[in-house]
Protein backbone atom coordinates (compact mmCIF):
# COMPACT_ATOMS: atom_id res chain seq x y z
CA UNK A 1 0.00 0.00 0.00
CA UNK A 2 1.50 3.59 -1.02
CA UNK A 3 1.58 6.30 1.82
CA UNK A 4 -0.57 7.96 -0.57
CA UNK A 5 -3.72 5.46 -0.14
CA UNK A 6 -3.11 5.22 3.43
CA UNK A 7 -4.08 8.57 3.47
CA UNK A 8 -7.84 9.03 5.11
CA UNK A 9 -10.54 10.37 1.91
CA UNK A 10 -10.93 14.12 1.50
CA UNK A 11 -13.78 13.84 -1.06
CA UNK A 12 -16.14 17.06 -1.96
CA UNK A 13 -19.39 16.43 -2.27
CA UNK A 14 -21.55 17.96 -5.47
CA UNK A 15 -25.11 18.12 -6.38
CA UNK A 16 -25.53 15.10 -4.00
CA UNK A 17 -22.72 13.06 -5.27
CA UNK A 18 -19.46 12.09 -3.59
CA UNK A 19 -16.08 13.04 -5.50
CA UNK A 20 -12.50 12.23 -4.89
CA UNK A 21 -10.30 15.69 -6.83
CA UNK A 22 -7.46 14.26 -8.17
CA UNK A 23 -4.34 16.42 -7.75
CA UNK A 24 -1.85 17.86 -5.34
CA UNK A 25 -3.47 19.85 -2.25
CA UNK A 26 -2.67 20.44 1.23
CA UNK A 27 -1.48 18.04 3.83
CA UNK A 28 -4.19 17.19 6.84
CA UNK A 29 -1.71 16.50 9.63
CA UNK A 30 -2.80 14.75 13.24
CA UNK A 31 -0.97 17.38 15.30
CA UNK A 32 -0.54 15.43 18.54
CA UNK A 33 1.55 13.07 16.40
CA UNK A 34 3.08 15.36 13.40
CA UNK A 35 1.70 12.94 11.04
CA UNK A 36 0.03 13.28 7.37
CA UNK A 37 -3.18 11.64 7.90
CA UNK A 38 -5.00 12.85 4.72
CA UNK A 39 -4.57 15.36 1.97
CA UNK A 40 -7.60 18.39 1.11
CA UNK A 41 -7.77 18.69 -2.42
CA UNK A 42 -6.40 21.73 -3.98
CA UNK A 43 -10.10 22.37 -5.31
CA UNK A 44 -10.00 25.33 -8.36
CA UNK A 45 -12.72 27.88 -10.01
CA UNK A 46 -14.19 24.43 -11.71
CA UNK A 47 -15.30 22.92 -8.99
CA UNK A 48 -16.79 26.27 -7.03
CA UNK A 49 -18.38 26.76 -10.41
CA UNK A 50 -19.67 23.06 -10.24
CA UNK A 51 -21.22 23.71 -6.67
CA UNK A 52 -22.74 26.76 -7.54
CA UNK A 53 -24.63 25.16 -10.24
CA UNK A 54 -25.84 22.09 -8.65
CA UNK A 55 -26.76 24.51 -5.40
CA UNK A 56 -28.63 26.92 -8.25
CA UNK A 57 -30.41 24.09 -9.48
CA UNK A 58 -31.69 22.73 -6.29
CA UNK A 59 -32.79 26.08 -4.53
CA UNK A 60 -36.16 26.49 -6.70
CA UNK A 61 -37.47 23.40 -5.21
CA UNK A 62 -35.80 23.61 -1.77
CA UNK A 63 -37.57 27.04 -1.40
CA UNK A 64 -41.50 26.16 -2.30
CA UNK A 65 -40.32 22.85 0.30
CA UNK A 66 -42.96 24.51 3.11
CA UNK A 67 -40.23 25.65 6.36
CA UNK A 68 -41.97 22.58 8.60
CA UNK A 69 -41.01 20.22 5.96
CA UNK A 70 -37.56 21.39 5.72
CA UNK A 71 -36.88 21.30 9.40
CA UNK A 72 -37.78 17.71 9.91
CA UNK A 73 -34.52 16.98 7.72
CA UNK A 74 -32.82 19.08 10.40
CA UNK A 75 -34.46 17.06 13.92
CA UNK A 76 -32.98 13.87 11.83
CA UNK A 77 -29.91 15.65 11.70
CA UNK A 78 -29.61 16.57 15.23
CA UNK A 79 -30.33 12.75 16.29
CA UNK A 80 -27.74 11.67 14.37
CA UNK A 81 -24.91 14.53 15.34
CA UNK A 82 -25.89 13.27 18.76
CA UNK A 83 -25.44 9.13 17.91
CA UNK A 84 -22.17 10.15 16.44
CA UNK A 85 -21.30 12.35 19.05
CA UNK A 86 -18.48 10.21 20.13
CA UNK A 87 -16.93 9.94 16.33
CA UNK A 88 -17.34 13.12 15.29
CA UNK A 89 -15.33 14.51 18.91
CA UNK A 90 -12.44 11.62 18.16
CA UNK A 91 -11.97 13.32 14.92
CA UNK A 92 -12.02 16.65 15.77
CA UNK A 93 -8.92 15.99 18.37
CA UNK A 94 -7.48 13.49 15.52
CA UNK A 95 -7.00 16.55 12.74
CA UNK A 96 -7.17 19.51 15.00
CA UNK A 97 -5.56 18.38 18.08
CA UNK A 98 -7.80 19.53 21.14
CA UNK A 99 -8.83 17.03 23.63
CA UNK A 100 -11.71 14.91 23.62
CA UNK A 101 -13.40 16.94 26.03
CA UNK A 102 -13.11 20.07 23.97
CA UNK A 103 -13.85 18.62 20.93
CA UNK A 104 -17.44 17.15 22.59
CA UNK A 105 -17.98 21.51 23.57
CA UNK A 106 -16.87 21.81 19.83
CA UNK A 107 -19.78 19.36 18.54
CA UNK A 108 -22.12 20.45 21.27
CA UNK A 109 -21.93 24.44 20.63
CA UNK A 110 -22.86 23.29 16.71
CA UNK A 111 -25.88 20.94 17.43
CA UNK A 112 -27.17 24.11 19.76
CA UNK A 113 -27.33 25.83 16.31
CA UNK A 114 -28.94 22.90 15.05
CA UNK A 115 -31.44 22.70 17.64
CA UNK A 116 -32.32 26.67 16.91
CA UNK A 117 -32.56 26.36 13.11
CA UNK A 118 -34.93 23.67 13.98
CA UNK A 119 -37.53 26.77 14.99
CA UNK A 120 -37.12 28.61 12.08
CA UNK A 121 -41.29 28.46 10.99
CA UNK A 122 -41.11 31.06 13.99
CA UNK A 123 -38.58 32.51 13.12
CA UNK A 124 -39.34 33.17 9.94
CA UNK A 125 -42.64 34.94 10.31
CA UNK A 126 -43.34 38.62 9.42
CA UNK A 127 -45.09 41.28 10.13
CA UNK A 128 -48.47 42.95 9.09
CA UNK A 129 -50.62 45.52 9.56
CA UNK A 130 -54.49 46.24 7.85
CA UNK A 131 -55.49 49.26 6.37
CA UNK A 132 -51.70 50.94 6.42
CA UNK A 133 -53.55 53.90 4.40
CA UNK A 134 -57.15 53.75 3.73
CA UNK A 135 -58.48 50.30 2.08
CA UNK A 136 -54.62 49.30 2.03
CA UNK A 137 -52.83 45.68 3.79
CA UNK A 138 -49.49 45.65 4.20
CA UNK A 139 -47.00 42.44 4.95
CA UNK A 140 -43.45 41.90 5.36
CA UNK A 141 -42.16 38.63 4.61
CA UNK A 142 -38.44 36.88 4.71
CA UNK A 143 -37.38 35.18 1.72
CA UNK A 144 -34.14 33.05 1.52
CA UNK A 145 -31.38 34.53 -0.85
CA UNK A 146 -30.54 31.67 -3.25
CA UNK A 147 -27.27 30.21 -3.52
CA UNK A 148 -25.32 30.72 -0.11
CA UNK A 149 -21.46 29.67 0.89
CA UNK A 150 -19.70 29.37 4.09
CA UNK A 151 -15.56 29.97 4.57
CA UNK A 152 -14.77 28.37 7.76
CA UNK A 153 -10.87 28.44 9.91
CA UNK A 154 -9.15 25.22 11.35
CA UNK A 155 -10.03 26.15 14.97
CA UNK A 156 -13.67 25.15 15.58
CA UNK A 157 -13.89 21.89 12.72
CA UNK A 158 -17.75 21.54 13.68
CA UNK A 159 -19.05 24.52 15.33
CA UNK A 160 -18.38 27.40 13.04
CA UNK A 161 -19.51 25.13 9.68
CA UNK A 162 -22.55 24.48 12.07
CA UNK A 163 -23.02 28.05 12.35
CA UNK A 164 -23.76 28.34 8.58
CA UNK A 165 -25.59 25.79 6.71
CA UNK A 166 -28.14 24.61 9.11
CA UNK A 167 -29.41 28.12 9.52
CA UNK A 168 -28.72 29.41 6.05
CA UNK A 169 -31.17 25.89 4.85
CA UNK A 170 -33.43 26.29 7.25
CA UNK A 171 -34.09 29.55 5.71
CA UNK A 172 -34.73 28.33 2.10
CA UNK A 173 -31.36 28.55 0.79
CA UNK A 174 -29.02 26.08 -0.63
CA UNK A 175 -25.58 26.02 0.22
CA UNK A 176 -21.67 25.42 -0.74
CA UNK A 177 -19.77 24.72 2.48
CA UNK A 178 -15.88 25.59 2.45
CA UNK A 179 -13.68 24.18 5.30
CA UNK A 180 -10.69 25.13 6.36
CA UNK A 181 -7.88 22.94 4.23
CA UNK A 182 -6.20 21.88 7.84
CA UNK A 183 -9.45 20.44 9.40
CA UNK A 184 -11.56 19.06 6.28
CA UNK A 185 -12.11 15.63 7.64
CA UNK A 186 -14.71 16.86 10.58
CA UNK A 187 -16.49 18.94 7.42
CA UNK A 188 -16.78 15.94 5.45
CA UNK A 189 -18.59 13.67 8.03
CA UNK A 190 -20.74 16.58 9.22
CA UNK A 191 -21.89 16.78 5.04
CA UNK A 192 -22.00 12.99 5.33
CA UNK A 193 -24.59 12.81 8.39
CA UNK A 194 -27.23 15.38 6.85
CA UNK A 195 -27.05 13.70 3.65
CA UNK A 196 -28.04 10.62 5.24
CA UNK A 197 -31.08 12.41 6.65
CA UNK A 198 -32.26 12.36 2.75
CA UNK A 199 -31.14 15.76 2.25
CA UNK A 200 -32.29 16.81 -1.55
CA UNK A 201 -29.28 17.01 -3.64
CA UNK A 202 -27.29 20.03 -4.40
CA UNK A 203 -29.18 21.87 -0.75
CA UNK A 204 -25.71 21.06 0.53
CA UNK A 205 -22.44 21.12 -1.29
CA UNK A 206 -19.02 20.35 0.07
CA UNK A 207 -16.03 22.11 -1.82
CA UNK A 208 -11.73 21.87 -0.36
CA UNK A 209 -9.01 24.58 -1.21
CA UNK A 210 -7.37 27.21 0.06
CA UNK A 211 -7.31 30.94 -1.82
CA UNK A 212 -8.16 30.02 -5.07
CA UNK A 213 -11.37 28.57 -3.94
CA UNK A 214 -12.63 31.20 -1.53
CA UNK A 215 -11.50 33.77 -4.59
CA UNK A 216 -13.81 32.00 -6.64
CA UNK A 217 -16.55 32.15 -4.41
CA UNK A 218 -16.26 35.83 -3.26
CA UNK A 219 -16.62 36.30 -7.45
CA UNK A 220 -19.30 33.85 -8.61
CA UNK A 221 -22.07 35.27 -10.13
CA UNK A 222 -25.11 32.43 -8.52
CA UNK A 223 -23.63 32.83 -4.93
CA UNK A 224 -25.68 35.80 -3.18
CA UNK A 225 -23.95 35.65 0.08
CA UNK A 226 -20.86 34.35 1.96
CA UNK A 227 -20.75 33.69 5.58
CA UNK A 228 -16.65 33.87 6.62
CA UNK A 229 -14.76 33.30 9.97
CA UNK A 230 -11.02 33.29 9.79
CA UNK A 231 -8.05 35.98 10.65
CA UNK A 232 -8.72 39.59 10.49
CA UNK A 233 -6.45 40.15 7.37
CA UNK A 234 -8.72 37.46 5.01
CA UNK A 235 -12.14 38.76 6.59
CA UNK A 236 -11.00 41.86 5.31
CA UNK A 237 -9.86 40.55 1.73
CA UNK A 238 -13.64 38.41 1.87
CA UNK A 239 -15.62 41.34 3.09
CA UNK A 240 -14.18 43.80 0.66
CA UNK A 241 -14.05 41.39 -2.19
CA UNK A 242 -17.84 40.29 -1.84
CA UNK A 243 -19.05 43.25 -1.10
CA UNK A 244 -17.43 44.48 -4.70
CA UNK A 245 -19.20 41.81 -6.17
CA UNK A 246 -22.47 42.18 -4.93
CA UNK A 247 -22.92 39.78 -1.95
CA UNK A 248 -23.95 40.12 1.11
CA UNK A 249 -21.26 39.45 3.45
CA UNK A 250 -20.39 38.32 7.31
CA UNK A 251 -17.29 38.20 8.09
CA UNK A 252 -15.48 37.53 11.88
CA UNK A 253 -11.86 37.85 11.98
CA UNK A 254 -9.36 37.47 14.77
CA UNK A 255 -9.19 38.81 18.78
CA UNK A 256 -7.10 39.80 21.30
CA UNK A 257 -9.50 39.77 24.46
CA UNK A 258 -8.78 41.10 27.62
CA UNK A 259 -9.35 40.05 31.18
CA UNK A 260 -9.40 42.39 33.79
CA UNK A 261 -8.78 42.12 37.30
CA UNK A 262 -10.05 44.28 39.71
CA UNK A 263 -8.70 43.77 43.52
CA UNK A 264 -11.26 42.77 45.24
CA UNK A 265 -11.92 39.85 42.67
CA UNK A 266 -12.46 36.73 44.03
CA UNK A 267 -9.55 34.93 43.67
CA UNK A 268 -9.64 31.23 42.90
CA UNK A 269 -12.56 32.27 40.61
CA UNK A 270 -10.13 34.48 38.48
CA UNK A 271 -7.44 32.38 38.43
CA UNK A 272 -9.67 28.99 37.58
CA UNK A 273 -11.19 31.35 34.71
CA UNK A 274 -8.37 32.76 33.77
CA UNK A 275 -6.87 29.57 33.23
CA UNK A 276 -9.31 28.42 30.97
CA UNK A 277 -9.69 31.13 29.01
CA UNK A 278 -6.24 31.66 27.82
CA UNK A 279 -4.95 27.66 27.82
CA UNK A 280 -8.62 26.09 27.09
CA UNK A 281 -8.05 25.15 23.25
CA UNK A 282 -4.34 25.67 23.68
CA UNK A 283 -5.27 29.51 23.22
CA UNK A 284 -6.31 28.49 19.47
CA UNK A 285 -9.86 30.37 20.27
CA UNK A 286 -11.41 33.92 18.94
CA UNK A 287 -12.56 34.28 22.49
CA UNK A 288 -9.34 33.18 24.59
CA UNK A 289 -8.58 35.57 26.97
CA UNK A 290 -4.87 36.17 25.88
CA UNK A 291 -4.49 39.70 28.09
CA UNK A 292 -4.78 40.32 31.21
CA UNK A 293 -4.93 43.78 32.96
CA UNK A 294 -4.19 42.97 36.74
CA UNK A 295 -5.33 46.09 38.72
CA UNK A 296 -3.78 47.17 41.92
CA UNK A 297 -3.40 44.62 44.36
CA UNK A 298 -4.82 42.30 42.38
CA UNK A 299 -1.05 41.53 40.68
CA UNK A 300 0.34 40.24 44.09
CA UNK A 301 -2.73 37.94 44.66
CA UNK A 302 -3.47 36.17 41.13
CA UNK A 303 -0.21 35.98 39.30
CA UNK A 304 1.57 33.60 41.74
CA UNK A 305 -1.19 31.08 41.53
CA UNK A 306 -1.90 31.47 38.03
CA UNK A 307 1.34 30.97 37.29
CA UNK A 308 1.36 27.66 39.09
CA UNK A 309 -2.23 26.62 37.91
CA UNK A 310 -0.17 26.95 34.16
CA UNK A 311 2.71 25.28 34.50
CA UNK A 312 0.26 22.47 36.24
CA UNK A 313 -1.71 21.92 32.95
CA UNK A 314 -1.23 18.20 31.18
CA UNK A 315 -0.43 19.27 28.14
CA UNK A 316 -0.29 15.48 25.55
CA UNK A 317 -1.88 13.98 23.06
CA UNK A 318 -5.05 13.51 23.61
CA UNK A 319 -5.58 9.46 22.62
CA UNK A 320 -2.25 8.34 24.15
CA UNK A 321 -2.63 10.16 27.40
CA UNK A 322 -6.27 10.38 28.26
CA UNK A 323 -5.63 12.94 31.35
CA UNK A 324 -3.96 15.43 29.16
CA UNK A 325 -5.94 18.77 29.56
CA UNK A 326 -4.34 20.77 26.71
CA UNK A 327 -3.23 19.20 23.56
CA UNK A 328 -0.36 20.72 20.75
CA UNK A 329 -1.19 23.61 18.64
CA UNK A 330 -2.01 23.31 14.59
CA UNK A 331 1.31 23.16 12.87
CA UNK A 332 5.26 22.97 13.26
CA UNK A 333 5.11 26.45 12.13
CA UNK A 334 2.05 27.90 14.06
CA UNK A 335 4.69 26.62 16.83
CA UNK A 336 7.05 28.22 16.26
CA UNK A 337 5.88 31.24 15.25
CA UNK A 338 4.32 31.54 18.60
CA UNK A 339 7.60 30.44 20.04
CA UNK A 340 9.03 33.29 18.02
CA UNK A 341 6.41 35.92 19.54
CA UNK A 342 7.31 34.98 23.51
CA UNK A 343 11.26 35.25 22.80
CA UNK A 344 10.60 39.04 21.50
CA UNK A 345 8.06 39.84 24.44
CA UNK A 346 10.67 38.39 26.79
CA UNK A 347 13.43 40.18 24.51
CA UNK A 348 11.17 43.88 24.76
CA UNK A 349 11.19 42.57 28.84
CA UNK A 350 8.55 41.17 29.70
CA UNK A 351 9.22 38.38 32.48
CA UNK A 352 8.32 34.88 31.80
CA UNK A 353 6.23 33.60 34.62
CA UNK A 354 5.40 30.27 32.89
CA UNK A 355 7.42 29.01 29.62
CA UNK A 356 6.00 26.71 27.45
CA UNK A 357 8.77 26.91 24.64
CA UNK A 358 10.80 23.79 23.71
CA UNK A 359 8.53 21.54 25.20
CA UNK A 360 9.02 18.09 23.97
CA UNK A 361 6.30 15.13 24.99
CA UNK A 362 8.10 11.57 24.86
CA UNK A 363 5.14 9.75 24.25
CA UNK A 364 4.64 12.24 20.92
CA UNK A 365 8.08 13.69 20.49
CA UNK A 366 7.01 14.90 16.42
CA UNK A 367 3.77 17.12 18.04
CA UNK A 368 3.52 20.71 17.98
CA UNK A 369 3.26 21.31 21.28
CA UNK A 370 3.92 24.70 23.24
CA UNK A 371 3.67 25.03 26.93
CA UNK A 372 1.45 27.25 28.59
CA UNK A 373 3.38 30.29 29.09
CA UNK A 374 2.35 34.02 30.93
CA UNK A 375 4.53 36.85 30.11
CA UNK A 376 4.08 39.06 33.18
CA UNK A 377 4.29 43.04 33.38
CA UNK A 378 3.83 43.35 29.56
CA UNK A 379 3.75 46.86 28.14
CA UNK A 380 1.86 48.07 25.73
CA UNK A 381 3.88 48.70 22.91
CA UNK A 382 5.16 45.15 22.45
CA UNK A 383 4.63 42.93 19.55
CA UNK A 384 2.60 41.15 21.88
CA UNK A 385 0.55 43.51 22.52
CA UNK A 386 0.18 43.82 18.94
CA UNK A 387 -0.75 40.37 17.50
CA UNK A 388 -2.57 37.72 17.63
CA UNK A 389 -0.55 35.33 19.23
CA UNK A 390 -3.70 32.39 19.02
CA UNK A 391 -1.74 30.18 21.08
CA UNK A 392 -1.57 29.27 24.61
CA UNK A 393 0.18 32.30 26.21
CA UNK A 394 -1.49 34.98 27.95
CA UNK A 395 0.05 38.60 28.56
CA UNK A 396 -0.52 40.26 31.96
CA UNK A 397 -0.28 43.93 32.22
CA UNK A 398 -0.03 45.32 35.92
CA UNK A 399 -2.21 48.79 36.19
CA UNK A 400 -3.21 50.91 39.16
CA UNK A 401 -6.85 51.77 38.30
CA UNK A 402 -10.24 50.66 35.64
CA UNK A 403 -10.19 53.83 34.58
CA UNK A 404 -6.78 53.29 33.37
CA UNK A 405 -7.50 49.33 31.88
CA UNK A 406 -10.74 50.63 30.06
CA UNK A 407 -8.81 53.04 28.41
CA UNK A 408 -5.96 50.70 27.12
CA UNK A 409 -8.42 47.47 26.18
CA UNK A 410 -10.18 50.37 24.44
CA UNK A 411 -7.30 51.07 22.22
CA UNK A 412 -6.98 47.55 20.80
CA UNK A 413 -8.70 47.76 17.08
CA UNK A 414 -10.39 43.97 17.48
CA UNK A 415 -13.34 43.78 19.81
CA UNK A 416 -14.43 40.66 20.09
CA UNK A 417 -14.82 39.63 23.79
CA UNK A 418 -13.50 41.41 27.31
CA UNK A 419 -14.34 40.24 30.79
CA UNK A 420 -14.01 41.42 34.25
CA UNK A 421 -13.59 40.21 37.55
CA UNK A 422 -13.99 41.84 40.65
CA UNK A 423 -17.02 41.64 43.88
CA UNK A 424 -17.94 45.29 42.88
CA UNK A 425 -21.85 45.87 40.95
CA UNK A 426 -20.30 49.84 40.34
CA UNK A 427 -17.17 48.33 38.75
CA UNK A 428 -18.71 45.39 36.74
CA UNK A 429 -21.51 48.14 35.39
CA UNK A 430 -18.44 50.42 34.43
CA UNK A 431 -17.00 48.17 32.60
CA UNK A 432 -20.14 46.78 30.62
CA UNK A 433 -21.00 50.23 29.74
CA UNK A 434 -17.21 51.62 28.38
CA UNK A 435 -15.54 48.63 26.77
CA UNK A 436 -15.57 48.06 23.23
CA UNK A 437 -16.02 44.52 22.82
CA UNK A 438 -19.35 42.64 21.53
CA UNK A 439 -19.36 40.10 24.29
CA UNK A 440 -18.83 41.11 27.87
CA UNK A 441 -18.54 38.55 30.56
CA UNK A 442 -18.95 39.90 34.26
CA UNK A 443 -16.79 36.79 36.08
CA UNK A 444 -17.16 34.71 33.39
CA UNK A 445 -13.94 34.29 31.49
CA UNK A 446 -15.15 33.36 28.04
CA UNK A 447 -18.27 34.78 27.46
CA UNK A 448 -18.59 33.33 23.96
CA UNK A 449 -22.27 33.82 23.25
CA UNK A 450 -24.81 31.00 23.18
CA UNK A 451 -26.62 29.88 19.94
CA UNK A 452 -29.89 32.19 20.70
CA UNK A 453 -27.71 35.13 21.34
CA UNK A 454 -25.27 36.88 18.34
CA UNK A 455 -21.62 36.26 18.06
CA UNK A 456 -21.27 39.48 18.20
CA UNK A 457 -17.65 40.96 17.20
CA UNK A 458 -17.04 44.60 17.04
CA UNK A 459 -13.90 46.66 15.28
CA UNK A 460 -11.34 44.81 13.04
CA UNK A 461 -12.75 41.38 14.88
CA UNK A 462 -15.94 41.83 12.46
CA UNK A 463 -16.66 42.99 9.14
CA UNK A 464 -20.60 43.40 8.03
CA UNK A 465 -23.75 44.25 9.81
CA UNK A 466 -25.41 41.21 10.78
CA UNK A 467 -23.59 38.48 13.09
CA UNK A 468 -23.48 34.78 13.00
CA UNK A 469 -25.87 33.07 15.42
CA UNK A 470 -29.15 34.02 16.90
CA UNK A 471 -32.02 36.26 14.86
CA UNK A 472 -29.13 38.20 13.69
CA UNK A 473 -28.27 35.13 11.48
CA UNK A 474 -31.79 34.59 10.16
CA UNK A 475 -31.97 38.22 9.10
CA UNK A 476 -28.50 38.02 7.32
CA UNK A 477 -29.54 34.66 5.47
CA UNK A 478 -33.13 35.71 4.43
CA UNK A 479 -33.78 39.44 2.76
CA UNK A 480 -37.55 40.99 3.32
CA UNK A 481 -40.37 41.27 0.88
CA UNK A 482 -42.97 44.26 1.52
CA UNK A 483 -46.25 43.94 0.07
CA UNK A 484 -48.57 46.62 0.06
CA UNK A 485 -52.25 45.58 -1.36
CA UNK A 486 -55.58 47.37 -2.33
CA UNK A 487 -58.86 46.21 -3.57
CA UNK A 488 -61.08 48.02 -5.87
CA UNK A 489 -64.33 47.12 -5.23
CA UNK A 490 -66.50 45.54 -2.00
CA UNK A 491 -66.91 42.60 -4.06
CA UNK A 492 -63.46 41.68 -5.48
CA UNK A 493 -62.23 42.43 -1.56
CA UNK A 494 -62.51 46.12 -0.91
CA UNK A 495 -64.16 45.31 3.07
CA UNK A 496 -63.44 49.43 3.96
CA UNK A 497 -66.26 50.35 1.48
CA UNK A 498 -68.55 48.00 3.18
P1 LIG B 1 -7.40 31.90 8.14
O1 LIG B 1 -7.84 33.30 7.92
O2 LIG B 1 -6.01 31.52 7.83
O3 LIG B 1 -8.32 30.90 7.28
C1 LIG B 1 -9.72 30.99 7.29
C2 LIG B 1 -10.27 30.53 5.94
O4 LIG B 1 -9.80 31.42 4.93
C3 LIG B 1 -9.81 29.13 5.55
O5 LIG B 1 -10.90 28.44 4.99
C4 LIG B 1 -8.71 29.39 4.54
O6 LIG B 1 -8.66 28.40 3.54
C5 LIG B 1 -9.08 30.72 3.93
N1 LIG B 1 -7.91 31.54 3.58
C6 LIG B 1 -6.71 31.57 4.23
N2 LIG B 1 -5.90 32.48 3.65
C7 LIG B 1 -6.60 33.03 2.64
C8 LIG B 1 -6.30 34.04 1.67
N3 LIG B 1 -5.12 34.65 1.66
N4 LIG B 1 -7.26 34.36 0.79
C9 LIG B 1 -8.45 33.76 0.79
N5 LIG B 1 -8.79 32.79 1.68
C10 LIG B 1 -7.87 32.42 2.59
O7 LIG B 1 -7.78 31.55 9.66
P2 LIG B 1 -7.40 30.25 10.49
O8 LIG B 1 -5.94 30.29 10.82
O9 LIG B 1 -7.94 29.04 9.84
O10 LIG B 1 -8.27 30.49 11.81
C11 LIG B 1 -7.83 31.24 12.91
C12 LIG B 1 -8.34 32.66 12.86
O11 LIG B 1 -9.77 32.66 12.85
C13 LIG B 1 -7.94 33.46 14.09
O12 LIG B 1 -7.56 34.75 13.68
C14 LIG B 1 -9.21 33.49 14.92
O13 LIG B 1 -9.32 34.58 15.80
C15 LIG B 1 -10.25 33.56 13.84
N6 LIG B 1 -11.56 33.14 14.33
C16 LIG B 1 -12.49 34.11 14.53
C17 LIG B 1 -13.74 33.78 15.04
C18 LIG B 1 -14.75 34.85 15.29
O14 LIG B 1 -15.91 34.54 15.54
N7 LIG B 1 -14.37 36.12 15.26
C19 LIG B 1 -14.06 32.43 15.31
C20 LIG B 1 -13.07 31.46 15.06
C21 LIG B 1 -11.82 31.83 14.56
Amino acid sequence: MSARSALLPCPVFIGGEWRHVEGAGTPVFNPSLGEIIAEAPAGGATLVDEAAQAAAEAFPDWWRTPAADRIQFLFRYKALLESHADEIAKLISTEHGKTLSESRGDLRRGIQIVEFACGIPNLLTGESLENVARGIDCEAIRQPLGVCAGITPFNFPAMVPLWMFPIAIACGNTFVLKPSERVPLTAVRLVELLAETGLPAGVLNLVHGGRDVVDAILTHALIQAISFVGSTAVARHVFSTGTAHGKRVQAAGGAKNFILIMPDAPVSEAVRGLTEAAFGCAGERCMSGSTAIAIGSAGASVLPRLAEAARAIRVGPTFADPDAQMGPVITAGHRDRIERLISEGAADGADVAADGRGLRIDAAPNGFYVGPTILDRVQPGMSVMREEIFGPVLNVLRMDDLDAAIELANKSAYGNGAAIFTSSGAAAREFRHRIRAGMVGINVAVPASMAFFPFSGWGESFFGDLHMQGREAVYFFTQQKVTTSRWFSAEDGDIWQR
